[in-house]
């Protein structure tokens, strides 16, 4: 499964399990491995998709060979329903009924189906961690047996064995802690925020283990081709991590996701360090002397020493993120507003006041370019750029993103100035300088978005707008050179 002149190799530990590590030094920017993914599903109770684009269906239809498999045409020319598959569609007492009263049946029926042409496959794919103890008699556990295991069976596509063996729950598990988010085809052309709705498992990053910072930058494309880069140099013998959870979460709340979906503790840096790299993304004010900060846990302040309950902080912070989904199409005064509020009971660089900093600036890139919308633009993306590279360093796309908004907020505000005449060409040309710099420091890092997706085509956007930044600077460049001489010579 791993190429003889790969940049890794499979190790094994009491805390990882199997992980993989750099089998020589890699640097940043390496392309460490792509891969196609071995399965894609729906969210666990997700609706049907296409077993061959994955594409959402609007309408139903039936492949024409196994009449089996449901397609969003019944031309889908895609890849994932493939003859293999198909054929052994065939064989199976099932019909398109089975599968749509069924729908939770589908990815296990799929994995189950590679039994009859990929034992390989199988083989590797029922190596990755299941978590079968922790899931036990849980909920999940349950519904699978009910929903899946229970209906295989009486479909004769289970056996005695299978159901001994906790087969589908295996095959349940791995799936829920191995897979990524990845974008459905076709959709959120730009969008970076919508909320991603298909889960993508790839056997070789599925051995990547989790550190809150991450070593590795990972993108999928269109195709659902995922690229793993090195965000920074890796040196020989390091394990290769990525993030499973958010970077813009808190300590607390990334440590909760991570024990329920994926069953462990983490300990790395991040996760030990209360101040999290000194952004204090998760320090509340001390409600008490309005001085000190408490950090977590146990929820000291640091000037009065007094301790607060974690259920008191918890409440906290679901309510203000209740009040923060609420907001729907919120107007940039009601989001300031709501700001200053949040600045009464949350550090300043609370994960809480990111995000709602963060819908700031999206809402400031639509909002008519007065001075004043640019500069508070301007405040916000360097305030969001210093965290991002603290909490995420290397090649990272959150920083991208926001350079690259800062880019346009600092042109934006330069241009405006300048046709004020607030400043000369000098300062004018100097601050598009600054701005083309920020631009070029973007295309860095989103040059390793892949082609075919949303990133991708940003890379492409920025790179015409950093050709015609650079024709301007120029054409102001010449035409001081031009004006000069000519008011020389007529002095003379
Ligand atoms: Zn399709
Ligand atoms: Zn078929
Ligand atoms: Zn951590
Ligand atoms: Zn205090």
């Amino acid at each position: 499964m791993v190429e003889p002149n790969s940049f890794f190799r499979v190790a094994k530990n009491e805390i990882f399990g199997r992980f993989i590590i750099a089998s020589k030094n890699i640097q940043q920017g390496q392309l460490i491995f792509k891969e196609n993914p071995a399965v894609l599903c729906p969210q666990v109770g997700g609706p049907i998709i296409c077993f061959n684009c994955c594409a959402q269906l609007r309408k139903l239809f039936f492949c024409p060979d196994c009449r089996v498999a449901v397609l969003c045409n019944p031309n889908c020319k895609s890849q994932f329903h493939n003859a293999q598959e198909c054929t052994a569609l065939k064989t199976l007492p099932l019909n398109h009924d089975d599968i749509l009263s069924n729908p939770e049946i589908v990815t296990p029926l799929r994995c189950l189906l590679w039994r009859q042409f990929d034992k390989n496959l199988l083989e590797n794919f029922l190596q990755l961690e299941a978590h079968l103890n922790f899931r036990r008699e849980s909920q999940i556990w349950r519904r699978n047996r009910v929903n899946i295991e229970d209906v295989l069976f009486k479909l004769k596509i289970l056996d005695e064995n299978d159901l001994r063996d906790d087969v589908v729950q295996k095959i349940c598990g791995i799936l829920d802690i191995n897979t990524f988010d990845v974008r459905q085809p076709q959709r959120n052309r730009l969008g970076f925020n919508q909320s991603e709705n298909l889960r993508g498992l790839y056997l070789k990053a599925a051995l990547m283990a989790h550190d809150c910072v991450a070593n590795t930058h990972l993108a999928v494309d269109d195709d659902f081709v995922l690229y793993v880069h090195a965000a920074v140099d890796i040196p020989e013998g390091s394990p290769i991590y990525f993030n499973y959870t958010d970077v813009l979460q808190g300590n607390d709340e990334r440590k909760r996701r991570l024990l329920n979906a994926k069953h462990f503790e983490c300990q790395c840096l991040r996760c030990r360090d209360c101040t999290e790299f000194d952004t204090e993304m998760s320090s509340l004010k001390c409600p008490r002397c309005h001085k000190g900060l408490l950090r977590p846990k146990p929820w000291q302040c640091s000037s009065c020493q007094r301790i607060f309950q974690d259920s008191l902080i918890k409440m906290t912070i679901t309510e203000c993120q209740r009040r923060i989904e609420e907001f729907e199409s919120p107007t940039i005064e009601a989001l300031e507003k709501f700001l200053k509020k949040l600045s009464f009971t949350f550090h300043h660089q609370h994960y809480l006041v990111l995000e709602v900093e963060q819908n700031l600036v999206r809402l400031y890139s639509q909002a008519s370019p007065s001075g004043k919308n640019l500069n508070r633009k301007i405040e916000l993306c360097n305030k969001l750029l210093e965290i991002f590279r603290k909490i995420e360093p290397g090649i990272s796309r959150i920083q991208a993103i926001a350079m690259y908004e800062l880019h346009s907020a600092v042109a934006n505000l330069a241009q405006k100035c300048y046709n004020n005449k607030e400043f000369g060409t000098e300062e004018f040309v100097k601050r598009l300088l600054a701005a083309e710099t920020i631009l070029k420091n973007s295309i860095k890092y989103l040059l390793y978005e892949p082609v075919k997706s949303p990133e991708g085509r940003l890379a492409q956007n920025a790179l015409s707008e950093l050709k015609m930044l650079r024709l301007s600077i120029n054409n102001i460049q010449l035409g001081e050179k031009q004006t000069k001489p000519t008011k020389n010579k007529r002095k003379k």
